[in-house]
């Protein structure tokens, strides 16, 4: 990082000076600039076959990056990033799409497609994969320009949805305008562990036509315990229909401190049978558990659902179909909830494969009605010691 003096006309490498990264505010200040951004910069210029790179925005003090719309925490205001408009040979602006993947395959960390003609590049720690045509903090759902622009078609639907548990008591499904919403099935290796809301809020979605996902809370310590969630979810979602995945909900203290190997054990453990039981399933985690507390093969075969809250952008760097962005209000839930985007358009998936309860009518198997739960086992530790008991209904 060095710093340069307004108006420095210093040649920084064969392609650019100093001056075109100062401030654009007119208080005429010194700036700052990461050397590894002019040295990327020559490597796009290369890349892309350049006869000019245009610089419109470098180093932005505090007070230039607010009235440009910036949150005053970017790249811009390290000198770590530029917004670039690349001019090929033909004169002409090069299409952002191209000059995104140049980018990513030049090393650049944090990338965004501006509009048609503008990309953002920076040097951040971390990696940051956008696209702001889609909203100033979309992400792209892969980790894959060319994958994203070759296919397009993951990125189009952003649904907003929100997630709801027995937290939300009161519900006016006339007035939700949520695009999905997820709900908790409950909890631990009981059927009886049904969250209290689960049937209301199903059938208040179902009944607005919203598409449903549901989520199982864990506290499972081994594989083995894991399964048995798994069954005792199975229980409680039989019968119904879900147009989003099932996700396993993994973040207790005590689960996260095994460690790497023993969590996705249990991780695998769960989802693998509800998997083969039929249905489409995903991965609930922060951002700190899904990147050191996840083995890989489970980020990139299940669907994750990626809680990073009150950041413009996760630097999150796998694939991720859900985005738990924040709690906030939601119009027809009373009190706070948790709100979601999603990248993938789950329900066209989950219904051509026939899972979550979508398979073909004729060969659904007929469900046994549920039996009424008239006690529960009960496990507490009291001073080291282990208790186990029935308790029964009364
Ligand atoms: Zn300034
Ligand atoms: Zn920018």
């Amino acid at each position: 990082m060095k710093t340069y003096h307004y108006g420095d006309t210093e040649q920084l490498s064969p392609h650019f000076r100093a001056l075109e990264f100062q401030c654009k505010c007119s208080a005429r200040h010194e700036f700052q600039l990461d050397e590894k951004l002019v040295e990327l910069l020559e490597k796009l210029y290369t890349a892309l076959d350049c006869t000019a790179i245009n610089v419109s925005s470098g180093f932005r003090c505090l007070s230039h990056d607010k009235a440009v719309g910036g949150s005053g925490t970017g790249q811009h205001i390290h000198g770590k990033a530029a917004d670039i408009c690349c001019i090929g040979q033909d004169g002409q602006p090069i299409d952002s799409r191209q000059v995104c993947i140049a980018a990513q395959d030049v090393g650049f960390t944090g990338i965004a497609r501006i509009n048609a003609t503008y990309t953002h590049v920076d040097v951040r720690d971390g990696k940051w994969y956008g696209d702001e045509t889609k909203g100033s903090s979309f992400c792209i759902p892969c980790s894959d320009f060319r994958e994203y622009f070759g296919t397009g078609k993951e990125a189009e639907p952003m649904q907003k949805g929100i997630d709801i548990s027995y937290c939300q008591k009161k519900i006016d499904w006339s007035k939700v305008d949520a695009g999905f919403v997820i709900i908790r099935a409950g909890y631990g290796r009981y059927t009886s562990q049904k969250d209290s809301m689960f049937e209301s809020h199903y059938a208040g979605a179902k009944k607005r036509g919203i598409p449903v996902g549901a989520y199982w809370y864990s506290y499972a310590k081994t594989p083995e315990e894991a399964r048995r969630e798994a069954d005792a979810c199975l229980d409680v979602l039989a019968g119904k229909q879900f147009e989003y995945p099932i996700y396993y909900d993994v973040e207790e203290k005590d689960q996260l401190a095994l460690g790497k190997d023993k969590l996705s054990a249990i991780i695998r453990a769960f989802l693998e049978r509800v998997e083969a039981a039929g249905y489409f399933v995903g991965l609930y985690g922060s951002y700190s558990s899904l990147t050191s507390l996840t083995d890989e093969d489970i980020r990139k075969y299940y669907a994750i659902w990626l809680a990073h809250w009150n950041v413009d952008k996760s630097p999150y760097s796998g694939a991720y179909g859900m985005w738990q962005y924040k709690v906030g209000a939601a119009p027809g839930v009373t009190g706070d909830c948790d709100l979601d985007y999603c990248y993938v358009d789950y329900p066209s998936r989950i219904k051509a494969k026939g899972l979550n309860g979508f398979g073909k009518q004729d060969d659904q198997p007929q469900k046994d009605p549920e039996p009424a739960v008239d006690s529960i086992t009960v496990e507490m530790t009291v001073n080291g010691k282990k208790y186990t008991g029935t308790l029964k209904a009364t």
